[in-house]
């Protein structure tokens, strides 16, 4: 166990202006800030492995700083070394140097070859690499085609950046070519505060094999030497930065928000791996992509130096101090760094080894020079095409996961729709029995809860390869204990704020729990090796032919199922005219009471007419007839306007109409018991009438007569009885079977609503199916295509390597009969010299 080695460094004052509060001392290990007079402030004194002033160069930070570092990385051990501080106050300046000092990366690049120089019993094979995260994103410095890499963690190589280019180098030179050519596609940008401001965390990687040289046999090496391998991080962090001194706007914005966050992140990595062995809580690497690959680097398997560049200025007094804390917090940090020794095929120089050794062989004898050359040029030209291989094989699973996709999405369709025909043909049942009234309304029900039953069921939800919405915003916690998740911090709009700035610069531990994070994103590991070109080509043939049947068998299910849907369109029509032939029916029964209200209207007129006419035959309105007439008269239109009355109670209000049969019953005996009256009143004032004029033959035939008449009275009254109370039952029966047609209207209308809402519904769904397995087909046909052209890639990478083989032999043999010429012209020439 061994603590991270922190030192900090203050640039020089950019202006000459005088102090007028405060000014940063620095005396030997220590930085503390002291009043204008030279008192020191107390609370603000930090002690560090080492304290630079502005005076220092940056040979001497290299020298006491991370030398010690390259050294070990010779040996076989990680080592990282990183710039952290505010914008302009030196870390490019650290790191890259100047014409006249070169920074650190310059001098540890000089020294690893000086170095391995003067290792006589081992041979080394190095290779470079250049990145930048650039707002979240990782892109290759040494490609500009490499961008948006991921970052791939396997038991062989720890965590790795895929598709990264590397190049094996030789000798320094080499490298500052290739980084010169790499810093052209680094991201600068001008703020306020630097005019050439990096707006990237720049990462510069060297790797570091070696193994034994065995003295005893040359260049024969025992298969099971184990190889040591050491990663060089060398790295160049973006400055954090206030954006109200930076003066950012837009894209400068958006990347001093990226900036912030991911040193946010570095920030709460440092504070927690600063807690302790036994407080450490899990450490947020997986935040961001700069954690993440600065991993091994914090509390692992690494040597480690920070150097904390500070700006002297009063005006950045608040960065400076948080700068100092970062530090203080780093210096509790604990490595447990150990020589990486590995006996696998991971090692570069194994993987190489037999094909190296062949040439070497072959070249025996040559010039020591173009034997190198050769040797560089073929190493390089393998791992290229290791790396190519490296891609293809990334391609090929990013493939397979895409068809596995295409197959599920293929298969939750073929769900939806046997689902779908299921639905159909239930709706289709449910209308051949609607036929039966009272059952219509439970099997709508029913099938209510089937329709809501498959909604919540499997039918049209979303294929579960989608995320679920809930999905993308998940709390980091939730997924921190997964190793296979790479989950990165997504929002940022609450972090480039001052006060966020100054939190992070505090030491403040920021609640990642309370950011939204992107959806889990799942790491990929390595396809197995063994997989074959030509296997895979057949294993494409055979996917693609399946699919294809896939989608035939789909395509035939949905045509059956939009020729159900237009069956049930036709079903539906039908329905809906039985319907409206309903409704006609139902308007003729509501106008039964209106009609006969008309009739008991016209009867009441003929009635009246016929009485009138009777009457004007009656000379003597005085006379007992005619008096009689008169209450018949008026007893009938009394019957006859009730009987409208009820009528147009009947039209207007059908409920209260049923309950006014007493009603009707209370009029007849009050009518009845007048006419009695009127009857027994005539019949006394003739009986007066007859005893006063003495004629009682006349008066019996009068009275005969009268009972005759009342007796016709009688009967016509009690047939008028009897036809109100059959018109009356008519009128109760009429009344039931409108309420029941009423009825049977009101749930056919319900079913036809219902129907008719199932019917969009399904058509929505018929059309979201039909969205969907469009853009299945479309998906299938750029996959297919995709395949073509990958299939056509890997045949021209075929015959590129086989033609590079082909070649590279050719010129073995063109080495090698050159070696043979020349070993003949020297045996010739040997004999000549010696005077033979
Ligand atoms: P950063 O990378 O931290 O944003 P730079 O390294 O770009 O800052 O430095 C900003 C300016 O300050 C540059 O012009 C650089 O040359 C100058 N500078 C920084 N540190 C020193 C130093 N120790 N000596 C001389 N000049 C320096
Ligand atoms: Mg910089």
């Amino acid at each position: 166990m061994e603590k991270i080695c922190v030192a900090v460094r203050v640039r020089p004052a950019v202006s000459s202006e005088p102090f007028n509060g405060t000014f940063w001392k620095v005396e030997d290990n220590r930085i503390s800030l002291h009043k204008v007079h030279g008192t020191p402030i107390s609370g603000l004194s930090y002690a560090f492995d080492h304290v630079f002033d502005e005076s220092c160069t940056n040979a001497r930070v290299y020298e006491l700083l991370t030398k010690d570092i390259i050294h070990a990385a010779v040996e076989g051990f990680n080592g990282t070394a990183f710039a952290y501080g505010q914008t302009s106050s030196g870390k490019t300046f650290t790191m890259n140097g100047s014409e006249t000092d070169p920074g650190i990366i310059h001098r540890a690049v000089k020294d690893i070859f000086t170095k391995i120089q003067m290792i006589s019993d081992r041979e080394f094979l190095i290779r470079v690499s250049y990145m930048e995260i650039y707002n979240e994103e990782i892109n290759d410095l040494f490609a500009v085609e490499n961008q948006k890499l991921q970052i791939h963690e396997s038991l062989e190589r720890g965590i790795f950046v895929a598709g990264l280019r590397e190049e094996i180098v030789n000798n320094a030179e080499q490298v500052f070519e290739l980084i010169e050519s790499g810093e052209v596609n680094r991201h600068f940008g001008e703020t306020n505060m630097n005019v050439r401001s990096s707006r990237s965390h720049t990462i510069f990687r060297m790797v570091i094999e070696s193994r034994g040289k065995d003295t005893n046999s040359s260049c024969d090496y025992s298969s099971t030497d184990a190889i040591r391998v050491s990663v060089l991080n060398l790295v160049d962090l973006a400055g954090s930065e206030r954006i109200a001194k930076t003066g950012a706007g837009g894209v400068r914005l958006k990347e001093g928000k990226y900036i912030n966050k991911s040193l946010m992140i570095l920030g709460n990595v440092i504070n927690k791996l600063s807690e302790g062995a036994k407080q450490r809580s899990h450490i947020p690497y997986r935040d961001s992509k700069l954690t993440r690959i600065l991993q091994p680097a914090l509390g692992g398997n690494a040597k480690t130096s920070i150097i904390c560049t500070l700006a002297p200025e009063e005006v950045h007094i608040e960065e400076t101090k948080g700068t100092l804390q970062f530090a203080s917090r780093a210096k509790r940090i604990t490595n447990c760094a150990q020589v990486n020794e590995i006996l696998t095929d991971a090692a570069l120089l194994k993987r190489q080894k037999v094909e190296i050794e062949e040439l070497r062989k072959k070249l025996q004898g040559s010039h020591a020079e173009v034997l190198e050359q050769v040797i560089l040029k073929l190493r390089n030209d393998l791992l290229k095409y290791e790396l190519e291989r490296e891609k293809l094989e990334m391609e090929l699973q990013e493939e397979r996961k895409s068809r596995k996709e295409c197959d599920q999405c293929i298969r939750e369709q073929q769900i939806k729709i046997v689902n779908h025909s299921n639905l159909v043909t239930s709706s289709e049942f449910n209308m051949n029995s609607s036929q039966e009234h009272n059952s219509v309304r439970q099997v709508l029900q029913e099938e209510c809860n089937d329709s809501s039953g498959i909604d919540q069921g499997d039918a049209f939800r979303t294929p579960c390869f989608k995320a679920a919405p809930k999905a993308f915003v998940v709390k980091r916690s939730n997924y921190s204990m997964l190793p296979d998740y790479s989950p990165l911090p997504d929002t940022f709009s609450n972090v480039a704020d001052e006060d966020t700035w100054l939190k992070m610069n505090k030491g403040y531990i920021a609640d990642l729990d309370l950011l939204q994070m992107t959806p889990a994103r799942r790491v990929q590991s390595f396809p197995s090796s063994d997989v074959t070109p030509a296997c895979s080509n057949e294993n494409y043939t055979q996917e693609i032919q399946h699919l294809k049947r896939q989608l035939e068998i789909a395509t035939e299910e949905r045509n059956e199922l939009e020729r159900k849907h237009a069956e049930q369109i036709l079903l539906n029509h039908r329905l809906m005219d039985d319907i409206s032939e309903l409704q006609q029916e139902a308007k003729l029964m509501r106008e039964i009471p209106k009609r006969l209200s008309e009739s008991v209207s016209n009867c009441k007129d003929i009635y009246e007419d016929v009485l009138s006419i009777i009457q004007s035959f009656v000379s003597d309105e005085e006379s007992s007839t005619a008096k009689l007439l008169s209450s018949t008269s008026e007893i009938g239109k009394s019957l006859l306007t009730t009987l409208e009355t009820h009528f147009s109670m009947a039209m207007d209000d059908n409920s209260s109409f049923t309950g006014n049969n007493s009603l009707i019953q209370e009029q007849r005996k009050m009518l009845y018991e007048k006419f009695n009256s009127t009857i027994t009143g005539l019949v006394l004032s003739q009986t007066q009438q007859s005893s006063c004029e003495n004629k009682g033959g006349k008066t019996a035939c009068w009275k005969e007569e009268l009972s005759n008449e009342l007796n016709t009275i009688k009967e016509r009254y009690h047939d008028l009885e009897k036809e109100l109370d059959i018109n009356n039952q008519l009128l109760v029966v009429s009344k039931e079977r409108y309420d029941t047609l009423e009825r049977e209207y009101q749930l056919l209308k319900e079913y036809r609503d219902l129907l008719n809402q199932k019917i969009s519904e399904s058509s929505q769904k018929l059309a979201l199916v039909t969205d969907q397995k469009e853009n299945a087909l479309n998906d299938l046909d750029t996959e297919v295509q995709r395949r073509k052209n990958l299939e056509e890639e890997i045949k021209q990478f075929s015959v590129a390597f086989a033609s590079r083989h082909k070649s590279l032999m050719s010129f073995h043999r063109d080495v090698k009969s050159q070696c043979e010429k020349l070993r003949a012209q020297y045996l010739v020439s040997l004999p000549n010299a010696l005077g033979c």
